[in-house]
């Protein structure tokens, strides 16, 4: 097995000498303001070593990578009841589309597309205010991530809000449809407001270790979800956690993953690895391009795709 350390250095050297690099997100205006040319990627591995390589200790907006988070903890609240109010098919719509929620009455088709993250954040909202469901999100990230530096960017919350119309479309129909049980306000200032966490790939990688060791924190005696609950999570990042791009990327990369709009990825090898990459630079998708590259080479360098070697 080549030398992990090396592979992320490698990389890193690769990806920054590349000149494309898709673009940064612009339909969140605070989010276009992120100079493109940067690249970073944190490993942690089952030994308890975090590898890390380029601009990986950079605070980003993770986005939607954030939605594995929320849908963490919902499954945590209301267990199994979560799939009467969201499905677990992969869309192959684009995030934000909202033709398929009419097909569907009101039902998004996965947590991971923005209806279904709006879904999952009203399900935490039962019987709380919204400041204490962002106040859980927040201190699950700061557990998951042990640090507690893990903070919310309320510039690119004001800015997400301003500029929210799809969304807050979404949200208005599910309502409709009594999908959505909550104020729509409440649901979407606390959806604008997780997908504005900003973290490091370090701190991701670390957040993303119950994913990648069956529900624990490896090293420690923490069970943060049980092993059946972490792997059913896996599963769907791998089906829809790359909106209408899962596909390639699992025939790419073959990782269960997640992206968000900021070039963030948490991807998951199993037993091996968690791994944090990013990027700003987006593919049509929005997935960042260089991210998504980046883990095909470590992938298949380290021969951990789920498929095979
Ligand atoms: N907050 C973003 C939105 O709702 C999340 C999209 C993403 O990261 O894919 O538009």
């Amino acid at each position: 097995m080549p030398n992990l350390a090396s592979v992320v250095g490698e990389i890193a050297q690769r990806m920054t000498a590349r000149d494309e690099r898709g673009k940064v997100a612009s339909y969140i205006p605070e989010l276009a303001k992120v100079p493109i040319d940067q690249f970073g990627i944190a490993v942690f591995t089952a030994d308890g070593e975090t590898i890390v390589a380029g601009d990986a200790e950079v605070p980003f907006s993770i986005q939607s990578i954030s939605k594995v988070f929320t849908l963490t903890l919902a499954l945590g609240k209301v267990g199994d009841q979560l799939w009467t109010r969201v499905g677990r098919e992969p869309s192959g719509n684009p995030f934000n589309s909202i033709v398929q929620l009419e097909y569907e009455k009101g039902k998004p088709r996965n947590p991971f597309i923005n209806a279904g993250a709006i879904a999952v954040t009203d399900v935490l909202l039962a019987g709380h205010e919204p400041r204490e469901v962002l106040g859980e999100i927040l201190r699950f990230c700061r557990f998951v991530a042990e640090d507690d530096s893990v903070a919310i960017d309320e510039h690119v919350a004001r800015s997400e809000k301003q500029t929210g119309f799809l969304n807050t479309a979404l949200a208005n129909y599910m309502k409709a449809f009594k999908v959505l049980e909550n104020p729509v306000d409440h649901a979407l200032g606390v959806y604008f407001h997780h997908c504005s966490i900003t973290m490091s790939c370090r701190q991701l990688a670390m957040a993303g270790r119950y994913l990648a060791f069956s529900g624990r924190l490896p090293g420690k005696d923490v069970s943060v979800i049980s092993s059946e609950r972490a792997r059913r999570i896996n599963a769907l990042m791998l089906t829809c956690g790359h909106y209408d791009g899962s596909g390639d990327f699992a025939f790419r990369v073959g990782l269960p993953g997640k992206s968000g709009v900021g070039g963030g990825i948490l991807a998951v090898a199993p037993g091996e690895a968690s791994i944090a990459v990013w990027s700003p630079g987006l593919d049509p998708h929005g997935n960042s391009v260089l991210g998504s590259l980046a883990l095909e080479h470590l992938a298949k360098a380290m021969r951990w795709s789920v498929f095979g070697d």
